[in-house]
């Protein structure tokens, strides 16, 4: 396997990509994981789907018609986007640069085809795949979210059974069981990636734990 490593010689910030059946959980623990550690941006996708009633526009995600997305498929705007679950989502090449900038650390959270086509682009990115405990888990998960009618959540539980097909081609794998116990490992991970890259460069940020990100490091 290609060192994952490899590109941040260069100095660029780490890109977290993470994937999961809709209904796992990644939301909940991408919140809590940026709670908890410094220096992490989430990566603001463009979707076609409608806005829920407890998301922001342009936190959650941006919400756009869907001749604007296609506009901007036509315009190459998109690192990568894909059609999921009957709605366009995609990362804009512009906002990632924004980001990358900033001298922080980024969270993609993208569908499996997505990640597959950003892995290409981004060989420097860390994936990382989180599974439910069981689909009858899922399920449960699912139905208490209580956004979804019983034939949207077959639908859902279909999908999934084919992404977790896809999960063996990620860095790490995380179980969504215990919150407290997915998010540490989460945690761990990302720690540890950064220490990894501080080793290449031969000195040490403290960036897994201290606040102390920005341009100059
Ligand atoms: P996703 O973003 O993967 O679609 P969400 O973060 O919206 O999933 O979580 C789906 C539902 O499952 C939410 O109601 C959330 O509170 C709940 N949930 C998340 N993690 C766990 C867990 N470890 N155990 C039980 N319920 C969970
Ligand atoms: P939801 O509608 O539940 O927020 O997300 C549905 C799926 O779309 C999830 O699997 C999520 O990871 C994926 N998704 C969100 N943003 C993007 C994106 O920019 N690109 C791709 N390929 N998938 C995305």
């Amino acid at each position: 396997m290609k060192d994952k490593n490899q590109e941040n010689k260069k100095g660029r910030g780490l890109i977290f990509i993470i994937s999961a059946p809709s209904g796992t959980g990644k939301t909940t623990l991408v919140r809590r994981v940026m709670e908890a550690l410094p220096c992490l941006r989430f990566s603001v996708s463009y979707t076609t789907r409608p806005q829920r009633a407890n998301e922001q526009e342009g936190v959650d995600y941006h919400f756009i018609p869907h001749d604007v997305f296609m506009e901007m498929i036509e315009k190459d705007q998109f690192l990568e986007w894909a059609e999921v679950l009957g709605h366009y989502y995609g990362t804009a090449r512009v906002d990632l640069k924004a980001l990358e900038t900033e001298g922080v650390d980024l969270i993609l959270d993208i569908d499996t085809q997505g990640a597959k086509k950003a892995k290409e682009k981004l060989d420097h990115a860390i994936l990382i795949f989180l599974l439910p405990p069981s689909i009858d888990a899922l399920k449960e998960r699912l139905m208490g979210r209580g956004l979804d009618s019983l034939e949207r959540i077959q639908f859902r539980l279909a999908h999934a059974k084919s992404d977790i097909e896809e999960a063996h081609w990620y860095h790490h794998i995380v179980i969504n069981e215990r919150i407290e116990e997915a998010v540490e490992k989460l945690k761990a991970i990302i720690i540890t990636e950064r220490g990894q890259k501080e080793k290449n460069h031969g000195k040490s940020y403290g960036r897994g734990l201290f606040e102390k990100c920005g341009k100059s490091v």
